[in-house]
């Protein structure tokens, strides 16, 4: 069975559950370290294979081969990097569909969102493809008499990607394509939950040509995370997950002397000024607040309502929560619903017990999504659409991150209030105003204390040629990913100082045959 023939197909007997394991050198090899974890489909709550968890000696052969890979690949020529690269874009294009399956089998996803993720990723790989422009270095000629000053970038070697499982193919392309393309050989550490993608993505770059050791999928959990972190042969670590394990990438990939950028968790609030178009602004809440059952970190979380728009806009989000269709992310009979289930029951505990505190704390809870199922799918792990209303701005159902489909609203007297709020969270992620004023949107662009801001644009995710980061809690390292970011993390630039007397000086003009 291929990669995406197993990932798709559900087991039916223990018997069957296959187990999903590493890639090193150009094969998944078969794991020897006894340690398993189970992948579940979040559909059904069934267990549909279970995911090797690397130890010393698998996460040393990865390394190695990666090491191998870097010295094979960092010396191919620019123009032939450039032709795998394209083969990879124009494969990934074709059979982007598979992938998607293999994201919604294990992540739950609707698959039209899974193929939405995997455009995003795309467009890194298109990014990527021009790299010789992005990489070369500059120029200057006679900087002193007879003295020429250039840079030249450099890869760094093997680099380190650690991913979550919300986005188990775009996040690894926000740094991967770039980091391939550079001339670095990557070791990949997909989150647990849903190993499968990157598998698949390591059997694409073989059929483009990337050679063996270039692409290594090593999956596991802390160990692995630590073993990387602390590999002298790793030059670089580029991680995406909550705050506080993005924290501890920092802290300890610096401390071995890594560069590293780490993004972490989200709280974003979309600012409502009164004078906004409503429906617009209830439409794009629902989206972009219960879109991928909010397990985005660009989700939207908190609308801060400027009175006296609150109650209208309640209504009319509440109306639209009602014609939502929650289900199975694989569709019935080509029928997709909008939102499928969270990633595993202990996550959606975990969501059930914010909104118990929101209530708790004094909130309303005016759509409860707490006791939700879906006929036939008793044993998924589905969460409704969740609207709270009036949650108190001290509850740590307002402070901290849910990651679920629940929607908070807090309503402001004035737009100083709104912009008091958001500058004031631990999060820096991204953040959105629905207004008619440009003015007023001129303003809070720049004050607004986060590194991705939308106008009338609820999930602002930058185009590849920009990059993508947020500010405070959201990111540590300098470096955002992708864009101008992602080729500068992924290279170090060596500057050289050359002296090249002119032969009129030393008389060799019978050595050039240059006439003195
Ligand atoms: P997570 O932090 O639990 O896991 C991320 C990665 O870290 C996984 O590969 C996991 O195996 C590993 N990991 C987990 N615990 C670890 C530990 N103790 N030591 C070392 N490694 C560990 O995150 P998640 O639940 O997979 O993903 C959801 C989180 O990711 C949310 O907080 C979300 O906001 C965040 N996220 C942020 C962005 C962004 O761009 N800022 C993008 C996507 C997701």
């Amino acid at each position: 069975m291929s990669i995406a023939e197993s990932a798709v197909a559900t087991a039916t007997t223990d018997a069957d559950v296959r187990v999903i394991s590493h890639w090193v050198d150009g094969v998944e090899v078969v794991s020897s370290s006894g340690r398993m974890a189970p992948v579940f489909n979040p559909a059904t709550g069934v267990v549909s294979a279970h995911v090797a968890l690397a130890d010393q000696v698998e996460i040393d052969a990865a390394i190695a081969s990666a090491v191998r890979g870097f010295r094979v690949w960092s010396g191919w020529s620019i123009a032939r990097r450039q032709g795998v690269l394209f083969s990879f874009r124009e494969l990934l294009n074709a059979r982007k569909r598979e992938l998607a399956e293999i994201i919604t089998a294990e992540h739950g996803k609707v698959v039209s969102d899974a193929m939405g993720e995997i455009l995003r990723g795309q467009e890194v790989v298109e990014l990527a493809c021009g790299f010789p422009h992005l990489i070369k270095g500059a120029f200057s000629e006679n900087a002193s008499t007879g003295v020429d000053v250039y840079s030249v970038k450099q890869p760094l070697g093997v680099v380190g990607i650690i991913s979550p499982f919300n986005f188990p193919a775009m996040v690894p392309m926000w740094f991967f394509p770039i980091a391939i393309a550079a001339g670095n050989a990557v070791v990949l550490k997909p989150s647990e939950k849903d190993p499968s993608a990157a598998l698949w993505l390591a059997a694409l770059w073989q059929e483009a040509g990337l050679p063996d050791g270039v692409f290594t999928v090593l999956q596991g959990d802390k160990t692995a995370v630590d073993g990387l972190l602390t590999s002298p042969d790793v030059a670089s670590i580029s991680f995406v997950g909550s705050t506080p394990i993005a924290q501890y990438i920092y802290e300890t990939a610096s401390k071995h002397g890594k560069r590293v950028q780490a993004l972490g968790g989200a709280k974003n609030h979309m600012l409502v000024l009164p004078d906004a178009d409503l429906d617009l602004v209830a439409d794009q809440a629902v989206n972009a607040g219960y879109g991928a059952a909010g397990e985005r970190c660009m989700a939207i979380s908190v609308v801060l309502a400027v009175e006296p728009v609150a109650d209208e806009l309640i209504t009319k989000i509440t109306e639209r929560i009602g014609k939502l269709k929650i289900g199975n992310g694989a569709g019935v009979d080509g029928v997709e619903p909008d939102m499928g289930p969270l990633i595993t029951d202990v996550h959606r505990d975990k969501v059930a017990s914010y909104v118990d505190i929101a209530e708790q704390d004094g909130a309303t809870i005016v759509v409860d999504g707490r006791n939700f199922t879906v006929d036939g799918h008793e044993d998924g792990f589905f969460f409704g659409p969740t609207l709270i209303d009036h949650i108190p701005t001290t509850s740590r159902a307002y402070t901290e991150e849910i990651f679920g489909p629940v929607l908070s609203v807090v309503r402001v007297q004035s737009y100083d209030e709104g912009l008091a709020l958001i500058n004031s969270g631990q999060f820096g992620n991204g953040t959105a105003i629905f207004t008619n004023d440009g003015g007023a949107a001129r303003r809070f662009q720049n004050e607004v204390q986060v590194g991705m801001i939308g106008i009338n644009v609820p999930i602002p995710v930058p185009v590849a040629y920009h990059s993508f980061g947020g500010w405070k809690q959201s990111l540590f390292g300098d470096a955002k990913a992708y864009g101008i970011h992602g080729f500068d993390f992924y290279t170090r630039e060596k500057a050289i100082t050359s002296r090249w007397l002119d032969p009129a000086t030393r008389n060799h003009s019978e050595h050039t045959g240059i006439n003195l």
